[in-house]
């Protein structure tokens, strides 16, 4: 049996008539990609306006009683320009009168917003002479809108059983009373995943305009190294922390199905992108750390009570406060006689007041401190189990350039250490890690 891939390509991949050439001739060039999923077109230089954003402020402008045909007018001519360049035949005036016909009927903004890859993906089923599949009749959501994947998946793969390839729109799919509904912000990568489980397909390839993810933040580290394998548990730890190429929902349904995934660069289809996996090939061989991920903005309150340890549920009311208060945490690390809780720290502002009462109230705790503009940097890697002084030659990197750790914490899957430092120190540890760890 032949191999099946599913392919996703996003906004900038198909943000006019050259990039989708470019995407047709990658399509083509391996007859394994047989299903297709289609972001709307998104920008074509720094400045420019996703086609979804042009959508939402034409929902806006309609929505507050205003003059929307403006909007509208940009919308047609972004797609006016791509069927004439493609050299199509596309009446894409009676598409545009129809979506304003139905806007009128679907007041929320879902349905317009959808339009972007309704649009670009009949365009480019029409370009490459391929069977267009709408997103609507084959990807569902139940009453409370949630993807419901009971659904969806059988009907999908049942539809597309019988079809050689096929273009399907991504972002979006319809509730039980034939309402569209989207997903979240970047939700094509979503689609793409539903499909490639559908198809139980061999491979998920999401083509972007980058060649993978990174193993540093570009912005802080000078031209770090792209990482070329990384397992679902890595990438779910470092797009948690703020790297990301993936949207992180789309993880789940490919995730479950063992479908490994391979992000791609539409500009540069010669790379090979990043191959995200449950596990990885033997033969590979790769280093402790995969990459360095961190975020700013958290706050630890730090409660001690001689004797907590004696205690049984302290911990398990501290974190109740917390919850019920509405502030998630984040990491946790304890000592014989305290508990830092780390939480988000406007969340933990806004509600402050209520928390530190509950606190002293009902644990009486010797001491609280807290500690605020924390920066939290994630090391992450599989391989840092089995390799000796992985810790020592972090925190000696740490020391080395004058930062002061101000929390660690080691996630229990030994698959990251987790280093709270000052935020004002943020940058300075992170490049100091990537040269310790990766650059090497
Ligand atoms: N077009 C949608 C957005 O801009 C979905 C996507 O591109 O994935 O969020």
């Amino acid at each position: 049996m032949s191999r099946v891939i599913t392919a996703k390509f996003g906004g900038t991949s198909l943000a006019d008539a050259s990039q989708i050439r470019k995407v047709a001739e990658i399509i083509k060039s391996n007859p394994e990609r047989k299903y297709v999923v289609a972001s709307a077109p998104g920008k074509r230089f720094p400045d420019d306006i996703k086609v979804t954003d042009l959508l939402y402020s034409c929902y806006s402008e309609f929505a507050k009683g205003n003059e929307y045909s403006g909007v509208l007018a940009k919308i047609k001519a972004r797609y006016s320009d791509i069927i004439s360049e493609l050299g199509i035949t596309f009446d894409i005036g009676a598409e545009i009168d129809t979506i304003e016909f139905e806007l009128k009927k679907y007041p929320p903004a879902d349905y317009l917003a959808s339009r972007g890859e309704y649009l670009n993906s009949k365009i480019i089923a029409q370009f490459m002479g391929w069977p267009f599949v709408d997103a609507a009749d084959v990807i569902f959501f139940d009453d409370t809108g949630i993807f419901d994947g009971a659904k969806t998946y059988p009907a999908l793969g049942e539809k597309l059983k019988d079809l050689p390839n096929a273009i399907i729109p991504g972002f979006y799919g319809s509730t039980p009373d034939g309402r569209i509904k989207t997903f979240s912000r970047g939700g094509s990568d979503i689609t793409g995943s539903i499909v490639a489980r559908s198809v139980n397909a061999d491979l998920y390839e999401n083509w972007t305009d980058v060649s993978g993810m990174l193993s540093a933040d570009p912005r802080i580290v000078d031209r770090p190294k792209p990482i070329d394998y990384i397992t679902y548990t890595e990438l779910r730890e470092l797009s948690y922390m703020g790297a990301s190429v993936l949207h992180e929902d789309a993880v789940f349904p490919v995730r479950k199905a063992g479908i490994p995934v391979n992000i791609r660069n539409t500009n540069s289809p010669d790379d090979n992108g990043t191959l995200i996996a449950a596990s990885m090939p033997k033969d590979v061989k790769r280093s402790p750390v995969t990459g360095i991920a961190g975020r700013k903005g958290f706050t630890s309150i730090r409660v001690e009570k001689s004797q907590m340890n004696g205690q049984t549920g302290f911990g398990a009311r501290l974190l109740y406060i917390f919850s019920r208060n509405g502030v998630p945490f984040e990491h946790c690390p304890t000592g014989i006689d305290t508990i830092s809780v780390v939480v988000n720290g406007s969340m933990f502002d806004a509600k402050r007041d209520d928390i530190l009462r509950e606190i002293k109230n009902e644990l009486s705790p010797d001491f609280i401190t807290i500690e605020k503009n924390l920066a939290v940097i994630a090391v992450v890697g599989e391989g840092m189990v089995s390799a000796r002084g992985t810790a020592a030659k972090i925190f000696g990197a740490l020391a080395d350039s004058g930062v002061n750790i101000r929390m660690i914490d080691q996630g229990s899957d030994e698959l990251n250490i987790i280093i709270g430092v000052d935020e004002s120190d943020y940058e300075t540890a992170i490049k100091a890690l990537y040269t310790a760890m990766i650059q090497k």
